[in-house]
């Protein structure tokens, strides 16, 4: 099963929640696709080594056999390439590598470069009580996150329960990392900012078509704006974990409090058996 946790911004506590979630779980693999800033092994604290360099292909000019035409730049939406008068430009921090540059040159003057842009790191040794990780590292500088999180989804591993770590937001990188999940966990904190950015991701997991339901991290902190939406829309609260000072303190240490509040443990297991016959109903349905 994949069960992916998100949130429409950062800082909600989604990576803890992943990591806890991880960490309660027998036979596990944890994917952190947050490539821009991988961070679930700041509480895993596991020896990670390269497995594999994650390449792009972008384009490059044959400047003379270019007529400046201008169909690439007419067609490249993400406006990586610039056509003047004499002259084209390309600004491969800006291009996503889809090729079409290529396809729609009529004079054969855009030849593929690649590019190294990230890097796929697993830990070294799991076992059935301490989840494998996986994580990828976009390289500093670069862009384009998508490739990065697309190569590491190769690790999910079909015949274990992966936990997939999604970047903040709503945009591209998160479209690839929700893609084809069975099952999306949207983190979110109880104040008007955290019901907004829900909003927007409950809109890309509908999108989607993905069975979600919400988890409300520091409950008690701000208002039941959240709550209350949640309850009118029909969306299932999954868990509430309070504001709490001993959570706060663990996290603070980078410790991941089911480590030491071993009561959580046994509430992530229940979460994921709810999960488990909530994606079981939605499947039947
Ligand atoms: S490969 Fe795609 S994104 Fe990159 S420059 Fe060409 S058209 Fe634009
Ligand atoms: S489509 Fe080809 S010929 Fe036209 S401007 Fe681009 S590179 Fe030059």
């Amino acid at each position: 099963m994949k069960i992916a946790i998100a949130s429409g911004k950062g800082g909600t506590g989604k990576t803890t929640i992943a990591a806890n979630l991880a960490l309660s779980l027998q036979d596990v693999r944890l994917l952190d696709c947050d490539v821009e800033e991988p961070n679930c092994n700041l509480f895993l604290k596991k020896e990670l080594e390269p497995i594999a360099e994650v390449v792009s292909e972008i384009p490059e000019i044959v400047e003379e056999d270019c007529t400046y035409c201008k169909k690439c730049s007419d067609f490249c939406r993400f406006n990586a390439i610039a056509t003047l008068p004499n002259k084209i430009l390309t600004f491969p921090s800006l291009c996503h590598s889809c090729g079409g540059c290529m396809l729609v040159c009529p004079e054969g003057a855009i030849k593929k470069r690649e590019i190294v842009t990230g890097t796929i790191r697993k830990s070294l040794a799991g076992d059935e009580t301490s989840p494998e990780i996986y994580e990828g590292l976009l390289d500093i500088g670069k862009t384009m996150a998508s490739p990065v999180i697309a190569e590491l989804k190769k690790s999910i591993d079909p015949g274990r329960t992966n936990i997939i770590d999604a970047p903040p937001g709503t945009a591209c990188p998160v479209l690839t990392t929700l893609e084809d999940v069975d099952y999306c966990i949207l983190v979110t904190e109880p104040t008007p900012f955290g019901l907004h950015d829900l909003k927007l991701a409950l809109e890309v997991a509908r999108t989607l078509g993905i069975p979600h339901g919400v988890l409300i991290n520091r409950s008690g902190s701000g208002d039941d704006s959240v709550e209350e939406y949640c309850i009118a829309e029909g969306i299932d609260i999954l868990m509430k974990i309070p504001q709490d000072t001993r959570i706060a303190q663990l996290y603070s240490e980078g410790i991941p409090f089911v480590q030491e509040m071993e009561d959580w443990k046994d509430k992530f297991i229940q979460l994921y058996d709810s999960i488990k016959e909530r994606y079981g109903r939605e499947v039947e349905a």
